[in-house]
């Protein structure tokens, strides 16, 4: 380990994503990715996600932690949402979910801060995100690190390094509500 750098439990919703936010955190922090996310559907696609963010983790030398992909639990935990807009009270579950998942394995394996890329999204609001971040930080008694890594460019720099790595970004979030919903858009 980098000597002198606080051990950064990231969450990674995909490689597209996790790339400007790796640039930017790891000249402070030693990164490990941890891919939980039980939203993807379907499976081939969760494949694929899992696939590109274990391979981008290789390359920029970062352990890659997978755990179960515990798709029963993510939609035991937003029955009764599947109706609910992009943003609306689904996405709080589903966010709380991921880093939830992310803030216990840090606890429990001694890394001092988490956090999760999911803020890189223009579609998703930092403001939420870091709400339940704060929240779940107390019940963990691990630190949570506030960001918007959208901003600055954060984004705009992913589609570069996106393009650079060949990383395939896709069209809908995640979950089977919001792929139909991009569907009866086309
Ligand atoms: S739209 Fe995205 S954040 Fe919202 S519930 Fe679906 S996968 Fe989760």
């Amino acid at each position: 380990m980098e000597s002198g750098k606080q051990r950064l439990l990231l969450h990674t919703c995909c490689a597209p994503c996790s790339t400007s936010v790796i640039e930017r955190l790891r000249s402070d922090f030693h990164l490990s990715a941890f891919f939980f996310n039980p939203n993807i559907h379907p499976r081939e696609e969760y494949e694929l996600r899992a696939r590109q963010m274990r391979e981008y983790a290789r390359k920029a030398g970062m352990e890659f932690i997978e755990p179960k992909y515990d798709t029963e639990r993510w939609f035991a935990s937003t029955r009764g949402m599947e109706t609910e807009p992009e943003g609306g009270k689904r996405c709080l579950v589903c966010y709380r979910l991921r880093l939830e998942s992310t803030a216990e394995y840090a606890a429990r394996s001694s890394y001092d801060y988490f956090t999760t890329t999911l803020s890189l999204s223009p579609h998703k609001n930092a403001q939420n995100i870091n709400q339940i971040g704060r929240e779940i930080s107390q019940e963990y008694r691990i630190k949570y690190l506030e960001a918007d890594f959208k901003k600055k460019d954060g984004f705009k720099r992913s589609l570069e390094l996106s393009k650079t790595h060949d990383l395939i970004r896709q069209d809908y979030c995640g979950c089977i509500y919001s792929k139909q919903g991009k569907e009866k858009e086309a």
